[in-house]
């Protein structure tokens, strides 16, 4: 989680150039634009706004890029989240938004079974289990798996989630930095709606597309010579930008009811940005605070009892 990925990673390139959508994954609308800086193939949705990387790379060629970005441009990042997380700064920024999921996750539950997907450095994990839930990650990265449960010794399933081999009566999901990685977040959240209990709760964060940081960008992608700045929060192995509307369409239509929606500021201590991006990104922070911009959407959503 909050591997904000900021570094070039060693990506492959997409196997089948044809693999274009014709319609959006949340409306159905076939309007679907180019978006934002060349040479990104970004297409953006006419109708509800979505934005996506068009063609998608297919389930096999995101597993590898996932274990690439474990171990390659987000490795320094990852290493000084372990030494921060829950020893030398008990009072640290991440660690205090998890810790807050977490406490939301078991007033609205009552706790149980936890099972966090995408499980970043198994912090969230290890948060879990001390609140009293019953902890499981799911992760597709084999070596991220294994570092969380050296690290935390939480139990984690390797593998895809849309094929994991998950125990009955879950009482919430995490999915922090997810959706937008994956092949079909439309499939992610179905196959949430079907693990979870009735009446359990799913909690997803991604990043804004409707933000200062990617409005910033996408008016600097504009300016021949400002593009490069501008087109680098289309990070690498992000898949799909979702606003917090378009987000809960694909929620509702998956049949969750959002209970609880908020924004927030990405914590940008940990990186390496230079002293003008750092600048920049801390202003446009402040700025989306100001307009309800914010560069994070997070929901809430319960599976109705019915
Ligand atoms: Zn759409």
């Amino acid at each position: 989680m909050s591997r904000a990925d900021m570094a070039p990673l060693p990506l492959s390139p997409v196997s089948d150039p044809c693999r274009v959508r014709a319609t959006c994954l949340v409306c159905g609308s076939p309007a679907l634009r180019p978006h934002g800086p060349a040479p990104l193939s970004l297409r953006r949705c006419g109708a509800c706004r979505l934005v996506f990387v068009d063609p998608i790379p297919t389930p096999e060629e995101i597993a590898a890029r996932e274990d690439a970005a474990f171990h390659g441009g987000v490795a320094d990042h990852t290493e000084e989240m372990f030494e921060a997380y829950y020893r030398n700064y008990p009072d640290d920024p991440v660690v205090r938004g998890f810790r807050g999921v977490v406490h939301q996750l078991k007033e609205t539950t009552g706790g149980g079974t936890l099972v966090d997907v995408g499980i970043g450095t198994g912090l969230l994990l290890h948060l879990g289990a001390e609140a009293g839930f019953r902890v499981l990650g799911c992760e597709i990265s084999p070596d991220s798996a294994r570092r969380a449960t050296e690290e935390f010794g939480v139990e984690v399933l390797v593998g895809d989630f849309l094929d994991a081999d998950l125990p009955a009566e879950i009482a919430a999901i995490t999915m922090g930095d997810v959706l937008e990685h994956t092949h079909d977040p439309r499939r992610f959240l179905e196959r949430a709606f079907e693990a979870l209990r009735p009446g359990g709760v799913l909690y997803v964060a991604v990043p804004n597309h409707r933000s200062t940081t990617f409005l910033a960008a996408d008016l600097l992608s504009r300016v021949p010579a400002l593009a490069g700045l501008g087109s680098r929060v289309y990070v690498p192995n992000h898949y799909w930008y979702f606003s917090p509307d378009n987000l809960g369409q694909l929620l509702e239509q998956t049949g969750f009811r959002v209970e609880l929606t908020r924004q927030e500021a990405p914590y940008l201590g940990r990186y390496a940005f230079s002293p003008p991006v750092r600048f920049g990104l801390t202003v446009l922070n402040a700025l989306g605070r100001v307009t309800h911009l914010q560069a994070r959407a997070e929901a809430y959503a319960r599976k109705p009892l019915r």
